[in-house]
């Protein structure tokens, strides 16, 4: 369980995240929604422990965020950053084993994970020895999430993971990440502004504005339910009334 009381983010005069609170069950996949600049991204980097909250606090089974990332954050907090993150000027091989090496696993522990999550996210093994440059976004895409569970971490963070991909690779990608996320049984909190992505994922939704949380619930409290007219707007800008059916 993942509680978030009270947590407010000010970066100078702006006010990034206003006293926000939320509880995220574990083992679900719990999916931040919101225009650009709502404050999805930073909620995240909170949870991920990369920055302090300015008030409130953040618990993961009832540890201090802060205090659980002085115990080994790798190994339990998995976490992609928009764009993906890797390091251009290491292998995909390389950038896998990295958390790894620190956390001093063998060299033949190492291989055995990367060949496992290579068929869980089905990359043929050949495309670690390229350089990110040398991927396509889906490839690229792939070995960013191989790197977030290369250490098994309870807690998955996914920051609009499938953003940069053209449409056909992304449904697909969708399709192949939800399986996983059946499959692995971790806690996943994903970012994304794309209503049919959060519908598709989320068993809960928390939609954003203007750093307040407007709504939290499952999708189809979102269309029963809306907390108030800027919801209805914001789902019906991209979902047509008829597709709205289909997702409920
Ligand atoms: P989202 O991910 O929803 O697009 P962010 O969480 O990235 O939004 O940003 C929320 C607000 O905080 C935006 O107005 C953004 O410009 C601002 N912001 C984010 N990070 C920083 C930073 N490091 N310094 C100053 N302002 C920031
Ligand atoms: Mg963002």
């Amino acid at each position: 369980m993942i509680e978030i009381n009270n947590v407010s983010k000010y970066y100078g005069d702006l006010i990034a995240l206003k006293n926000i609170n939320l509880k995220l069950k574990e083992g679900e996949t719990h999916v931040f929604i919101g225009s650009s600049g709502s404050g999805k991204s930073t909620l995240l980097r909170l949870l991920s422990g990369l920055i302090e909250a300015d008030e409130g606090e953040i618990r993961l089974n009832g540890e201090l965020i802060s205090n659980s990332i002085q115990k080994n954050l790798s190994s339990r907090i998995g976490y992609v950053i928009q764009e993906g993150g890797l390091f251009p000027h290491f292998s995909g091989r390389e950038n896998l084993a990295l958390a790894a090496k620190l956390a001093s696993w063998s060299p033949s522990r190492i291989t055995a994970r990367i060949s496992e999550l290579c068929q869980l996210v089905q990359l043929e093994q050949r495309f670690l020895e390229h350089f990110p440059k040398e991927l396509s976004g889906g490839q690229r895409q792939r070995i960013a999430l191989m790197r977030a569970l290369m250490l098994d971490p309870p807690l998955v963070l996914l920051d609009e993971p499938l953003g940069a991909l053209d449409p056909l690779v992304r449904s697909e990608l969708q399709r192949e990440l939800k399986r996983i996320f059946n499959l692995v049984k971790k806690t996943v909190v994903m970012v994304t502004h794309d209503v049919g992505e959060a519908a598709f994922f989320g068993h809960s939704l928390s939609l954003f504005d203007e750093g307040i949380l407007i709504q939290h619930g499952d999708f189809k409290s979102f269309i029963k339910k809306p907390a108030n007219e800027f919801v209805t707007r914001f789902i019906r800008a991209q979902v047509p009334p008829l597709e709205l059916l289909e997702l409920i």
